[in-house]
């Protein structure tokens, strides 16, 4: 058990973490009062919790900006699971000063028994920027200032306590481009108005629970195959047999693959943003795919103006799914 005496010094804490891993890392106490309504949910996973660390990790970029997609899912999975893998043995390493803890995954599995209440406990962007890792941009992802928003997020809560710790950035890396708001098929981002939680689920999320129940219910329902086929044709249930089988698909995730904040990518564009429009921008808004939406969404007005994409109707997905 962890002396509740001992202070341990941030900066061997954070050399740790550094040394098994990780791109970057902040530390933040649990009682500072940005986190008040966090803190139950938290103490829920770990009753000893003192403090969190919170740990960034960066995608391959060129993979999150590809067209092919599979390929961009690949990536969130390998380095999603390379982040799991550097968190356990950052506790590992802390187990060994004798600072107790758990690691709280980044995505899936997630408390699927309070579907459709909220399924999660610990916001990994929260914790993020309260460690001073970034700022949520335009896009509602958190913006690294040095690796933008291609990165994985992960927390491990710890009973530790520490010398010092992080703040939240003064500055947003966001260069409030818009860029995120242009490529975004459902609308969900639109620059004046709140996030639409709602849109962006529907549609990522297709091959994720939503779309499986929708599966189940044609399945159910469906007086022959044909009817089934006009619900669920077989692109689409091989997609979904390949989210099962292989780690969830996600659809969409454009906002993160052209988004230039970050002292990595924001030179380039800046110099040639002509470049940066053309090979990432334009090739995923004027993907030919189809687009999920709710019946008389803004999302279905938005989707309808892009000609490139084909509109699917669907019951809208539980916000309750996203960390
Ligand atoms: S993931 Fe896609 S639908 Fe969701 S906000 Fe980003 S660009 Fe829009
Ligand atoms: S794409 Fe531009 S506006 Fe959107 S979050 Fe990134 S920097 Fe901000």
């Amino acid at each position: 058990m962890t002396d509740p005496r001992k202070v341990y010094s941030a900066g061997t804490i954070k050399k740790i973490c550094l040394d098994a891993g990780a791109d970057d890392i902040g530390l933040v106490d649990l009682d500072r009062e940005a986190l008040r309504h966090e803190r139950e949910p938290i103490l829920f996973v770990y009753p000893r919790t003192r403090a969190i660390i919170s740990l960034a990790i960066a995608n391959n970029r060129e993979n999150i900006q590809s067209p092919a997609r599979y390929v961009a899912n690949a990536e969130y999975h390998h380095t999603g699971d390379r982040t799991s893998a550097v968190s356990r043995e950052i506790l590992r390493r802390l187990n060994r000063l004798g600072i107790r803890g758990v690691v709280v995954n980044r995505s899936w599995p997630m408390a699927m028994e309070r579907y459709p209440g909220k399924i999660f406990d610990v916001s990994h962007k929260i914790m993020a920027v309260e460690a001073g890792l970034g700022h949520m941009g335009l896009n509602r992802l958190v913006l690294h200032p040095k690796m933008g928003s291609c990165i994985q997020l992960e927390s491990i809560l710890v009973d530790g306590v520490m010398d010092e710790y992080d703040r939240p950035l003064e500055d947003s890396p966001c260069i409030h481009c818009n860029l995120c708001a242009v490529v975004c098929p459902t609308g969900a981002i639109t620059r004046g108005e709140p996030f639409d939680f709602m849109a962006c689920m529907t549609h990522t999320y297709r091959d994720n629970s939503a779309g499986f129940h929708d599966l189940v219910e044609a399945c159910v329902t469906a007086k022959n195959m044909e009817e089934f086929g006009s619900r669920f044709d077989e692109r689409e249930t091989g997609l979904m047999w390949q989210s099962l089988m292989f780690g969830m698909s996600y659809r969409c995730s454009y906002c993160m693959a052209v988004c230039p904040a970050g002292e990595e990518v924001r030179p380039g564009y800046l110099e040639n943003r002509k470049e940066h429009i053309e090979g990432i921008v334009k090739p995923l808004r004027d993907r030919p795919e189809r687009v999920y939406v709710a019946a008389g969404s803004r999302a279905e007005e938005k989707a309808r103006r892009n000609g490139k994409k084909e509109v699917r109707i669907v019951k809208a997905t539980s916000r309750t799914l996203s960390r």
